[in-house]
C-alpha cells in the first residue's frame, strides 16, 4: 500500500484534480480542509480548537491534523493508502505522516500568487456531492449540478483579505515541505496554469497511468 500527496498553494487546484483522478487511482480522497469543515460544523472538540485558526487564515495545530489522520489512516477504505489533498502542510506532519503510512508520490500542482486570489473568490461547490466549481473558469452546467441534489455553497474563509493570510501561511510553513519531498526522489512538479484537462494529464503521466 502506499499514499499520493496533492500538494500546493490554496486555490491551486488539488481537489478538482482529486476529484478527477479518483477513478485511475482508486484510491479515497482525504482532504484535511473538508474533515475540518465537518468537524466546525458538527460542533466537535476538534472543530472548536480548529475554528478560529481557519477563520484567520492560519494553520490549524500540527497535533490536531495528525489525530486526525491517524484516525482517519484506521478506517476500512484506507487499506491500499489514500490520496491527501491538503496535507501535509508542514515538515513536523510531514515526519508524522513518514511513520502512519508510506508515500509514492508528492504532486506538486504549481499556481503563482497572483492568480490564486480569482481562483478563490470564484470558487463555489456542490453542497450535494462536493464538486468544485469556479464562477468564471469552470462554472456548474446551466441545469445545476449532474448530481442532481444542487445546492451552491460558497466557503467562509474564500475572502480576499483570508486568501492574503493563506497565501503567507504556504510560502512560509507549507513551501518548505517541497525540498523535504524532493530530496526524497518521490516529488512531481506541475504547472497548475493551465487548462484542468491538461494538468489532469500530467498528473495521470506522472503517475504512471
Ligand atoms: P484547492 O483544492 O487547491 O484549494 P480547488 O480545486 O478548490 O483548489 O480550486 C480552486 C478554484 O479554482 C475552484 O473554483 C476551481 O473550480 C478553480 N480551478 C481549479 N483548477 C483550475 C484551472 N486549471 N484553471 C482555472 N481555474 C481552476
Ligand atoms: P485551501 O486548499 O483552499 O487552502 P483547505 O480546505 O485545504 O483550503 O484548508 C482550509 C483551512 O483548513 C486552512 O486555511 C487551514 O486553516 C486548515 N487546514 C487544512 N488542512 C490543514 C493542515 N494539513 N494543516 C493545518 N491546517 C490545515
Ligand atoms: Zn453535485
Amino acid at each position: 500500500m502506499s499514499s499520493i500527496v496533492l500538494f500546493g498553494p490554496p486555490g491551486a487546484g488539488k481537489g478538482t484534480q482529486a476529484e478527477r483522478i479518483l477513478g485511475a487511482t482508486g484510491l479515497p480522497q482525504v482532504s484535511t480542509g473538508d474533515m475540518l469543515r465537518a468537524a466546525v460544523k458538527a460542533g466537535t472538540e476538534t472543530g472548536l480548537a480548529a475554528k478560529k485558526f481557519m477563520d484567520a487564515g492560519q494553520l490549524v495545530p500540527d497535533t490536531v491534523i495528525i489525530d486526525l489522520i491517524r484516525d482517519r489512516i484506521q478506517e476500512p477504505d484506507a487499506i491500499n493508502g489514500v490520496m491527501f489533498d491538503g496535507f501535509p502542510r508542514t515538515v513536523p506532519q510531514a515526519e508524522a505522516l513518514s511513520s502512519i503510512t508510506p508515500v509514492s508520490h508528492v504532486i506538486a500542482i504549481e499556481v503563482p500568487d497572483e492568480r490564486i486570489v480569482d481562483r478563490i473568490c470564484g470558487r463555489y461547490s456542490c453542497a450535494g456531492c462536493g464538486n468544485v466549481y469556479h464562477d468564471l473558469f469552470n462554472p456548474a452546467p446551466k441545469g445545476g449540478c449532474p448530481c442532481g441534489s444542487w445546492e451552491e455553497k460558497r466557503r467562509a474563509d474564500d475572502n480576499e483579505s483570508t486568501v492574503k493570510s493563506r497565501l503567507s501561511a504556504y510560502h512560509e510553513q507549507t513551501s518548505p515541505l517541497a525540498n523535504w519531498y524532493r530530496e526524497k526522489g518521490i516529488f512531481h512538479s506541475i504547472d497548475g496554469d493551465r487548462a484542468i484537462d491538461e494538468i489532469t494529464s500530467d498528473i495521470l503521466r506522472s503517475l504512471g497511468h
